[in-house]
């Protein structure tokens, strides 16, 4: 049995941002692996190329580029065109966590948050909808958050960058809609990864995440991979606007 044609994205190009490690190599894993060429992105040149010899077939590039500044996400994105070919799937995946009160929360870490979490977006989104929007199609899909919905003491403004990050994919799905692009968010629950290391080895932390999702246990990068390769697919042409949570039922239940 063969998979259903509308899920085929075989030669598609995607640039994922942050893909050096965590959901983004993972992500860019999974949709090499559905025959697409992949574009890994993250700061440092050295850490992209093991991350791409890690991946299978010979389809994989790499592109060091802040997301945060704007004139290296323009030549940057240029430069992806120019060498790998036309992009037809975005991944803005590039995140950070920082975890303090917002009483003890400094302004430039709020800054670099909103750089990093939101601003990128804008700026990698709109350089790709330059030209998706001009050919008349793209795909792009925003890495949300549990926390685009639900907030807990302590992580105030990561959930303001992931709340706003579902409005923005919003707003870009009513700018960018008439023009063939769609555009849709992936929310996902507790993954395991660097960035939440600190909490995975927090036992009593663990635990809670353990006992507080449906599915009793922390989510991995890979579960994470189903939900891009269906937004990035013909099967999701006419979904555009969504937020779509994995999060093993986590932000369904009180
Ligand atoms: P990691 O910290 O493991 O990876 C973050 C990635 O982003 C790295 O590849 C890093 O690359 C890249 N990155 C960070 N800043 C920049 C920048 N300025 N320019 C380019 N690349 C950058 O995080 P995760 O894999 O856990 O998270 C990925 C995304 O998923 C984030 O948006 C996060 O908010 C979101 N998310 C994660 C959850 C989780 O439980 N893990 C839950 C919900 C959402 P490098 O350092 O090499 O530049």
């Amino acid at each position: 049995m063969t998979a259903h044609p509308l899920f085929d994205i075989g030669g598609r190009t995607a640039l994922v941002t942050g893909s050096s490690r965590g959901i983004g190599l993972a992500l860019a894993r999974g949709l090499a692996e559905a025959g697409c060429t992949v574009v890994l992105n993250g700061r440092d040149e050295d850490r992209l190329a093991e991350a791409a010899a890690g991946l299978p077939g010979d389809l994989v590039h790499t592109a060091a580029f802040d997301v945060t500044d704007g004139s290296s996400v323009a030549s940057g994105v240029a430069e992806v065109e120019e060498r790998v070919g036309p992009l037809d799937i975005l991944v803005n995946n590039a995140g950070m966590q920082l975890r303090a009160p917002l009483l003890e929360f400094g302004e430039s870490d709020w800054h670099r948050i909103l750089d990093t979490n939101l601003t990128s977006a804008f700026l990698v989104g709109r350089e790709a909808a330059r030209r998706m929007t001009e050919r008349g199609h793209g795909k792009i899909i925003n890495i949300c958050s549990l926390q685009s919905e639900v907030v807990r003491p302590g992580i105030a403004p990561y959930a303001a960058t992931k709340g706003a990050l579902k409005m923005l994919t919003k707003g870009m799905c009513a700018d960018w809609g008439p023009y063939g692009v769609q555009v849709n968010g992936l929310g996902p629950g507790y993954i395991e990864t660097e960035l939440t290391r600190p909490l995975v080895e927090d036992e009593e932390f663990s635990a809670w995440v353990r006992r507080r999702t449906p599915a009793g246990r922390w989510g991995r990068t890979q579960d994470l991979v189903g939900g891009v390769l269906f937004l990035a697919s013909p099967a999701a042409d006419f979904v555009s606007g969504q937020v779509l949570y994995v999060d093993g039922g986590m932000t369904s239940v009180l």
